[in-house]
């Protein structure tokens, strides 16, 4: 699970971040509400977590931008106590869910599960794109119907791409979400996980089926080949 955490409160960050990821969750986090603005349009995640008060810009101004552009990333508002009038214009503007601060994390947590399992019942939870079927949900993977076994790792990375099937990503902006944090970027630790995932496939179909999903785009990155574009 992806999440884009916006909260300028470093103190608040630091205990989220550290119990999300305590969940396996990856969370991406900034301070500012410009870069946060940037970061939650650009980015796939599956949640984004929204302070009210930020520098730059402000909560309801990310949210409502993130709609009107056709974002539906499902938002969970950080509110402070007083906020009422805020909380009812975050739900009008397309919140799905807020808590008031002070909160625990715990409590997060359970509320971006509860808030996942409502959505999931309106949202599709295979991806399917060419010879390649995913279950977001069972988390299993099926190469021209047959069983794929990748590990979690290459699991979040295959989503991150077939998600956006065709657009280009940059080993950094890989790095960043299946990884999390900050890695040394001459690292090649996304390359060796894409040959495992392209070993693990190119076994099973044995060269009869197209090349494998993932391209490499010389001199930036690796996209998912998009069925009906040439190789
Ligand atoms: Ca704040």
């Amino acid at each position: 699970m992806n999440i884009l955490l916006i909260e300028d409160e470093q103190r608040i960050a630091d205990f989220v971040c550290a119990g999300f990821r305590e969940q396996n969750f990856v969370v991406e986090h900034c301070l500012d509400g410009n870069d946060g603005y940037t970061r939650a349009s650009q980015g796939a995640y599956d949640v984004i977590v929204l302070d009210i008060m930020l520098p730059g810009r402000d909560g309801l101004s990310i949210l409502k931008g993130l709609r009107q552009i056709g974002n539906a990333t499902p938002v969970i508002l950080l509110t402070a106590r007083n906020e009422l009038g805020d909380r009812i214009d975050g739900l009008n503007l397309g919140a799905d869910d807020y808590l008031a601060k002070p909160f625990f994390v715990e409590e997060l947590i359970a509320r971006i599960h509860a808030m996942l399992r409502r959505i999931s019942g309106e949202r599709q939870n295979v991806l399917a794109v060419g010879n390649l079927k995913l279950d977001r949900i069972t988390r299993e993977v099926a190469w021209a119907g047959q069983s794929v076994d990748l590990t979690g790792r290459e699991f979040n990375l295959i989503e991150y791409l077939m998600r956006s099937p065709g657009r280009v990503f940059t080993r950094t902006q890989i790095l960043e979400h299946v990884w999390g944090y900050d890695f040394d970027p001459s690292t090649n630790v996304v390359d060796v996980c894409i040959q495992r995932i392209r070993k693990k496939i190119s076994s099973l179909d044995k060269g009869e089926l197209e090349a494998s999903p993932i391209e490499s785009v010389r001199g930036v990155g690796y996209r998912f080949h998009k069925p009906g574009e040439g190789a």
